[in-house]
């Protein structure tokens, strides 16, 4: 009888298939369905919202920056600056996005790298090398 805390949210039902995540947005466990973006149905749904709340602003303030965009829809810059990561959102210009390339610093739109980067990361040429017998890939992330 000594265990007598037991805490609520940290029970987590281990059922084989399920794939149990912490919601990306406001951290609540949920059951992720294998596809699409981490967040729980409740915040995919305001996201969805959001998104397109920012997707039609950006279509009419083409020319907005991150900060004009997060003043005038309400949506949060981490919010913004995360989907500009993911690529689902980006900016006419690297102005707007405020982004620069993970690797050569150079302004980007979106994403985490500039297209020369990417490229260059896409194709490596030492892949050549592994092509044979070897297919394990190795990514660090
Ligand atoms: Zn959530
Ligand atoms: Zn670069």
């Amino acid at each position: 009888m000594a265990n007598k805390h037991i805490r609520p949210e940290k029970i987590i039902h281990s059922a084989g298939k399920v794939d149990v995540r912490n919601c990306r947005a406001c951290d609540r466990v949920f059951d992720y369905p294998g596809y699409g973006p981490q967040v729980c149905p409740e915040c995919l749904k305001t996201e969805e919202e959001q998104f397109e709340i920012v997707r039609s602003y950006l279509e009419s303030h083409p020319r907005a920056t991150l900060v004009q965009t997060t003043n005038d829809t309400g949506v949060s810059l981490r919010k913004l600056q995360a989907w500009l990561r993911e690529e689902r959102l980006s900016y006419a210009t690297s102005k707007g996005s405020g982004f620069t390339c993970d690797l050569c610093g150079v302004p980007i739109v979106a994403g985490r790298l500039c297209p020369k980067c990417a490229g260059r990361l896409a194709n490596p040429e030492r892949s050549k090398r592994t092509l044979k017998g070897n297919s394990s890939r190795e990514e660090t992330e």
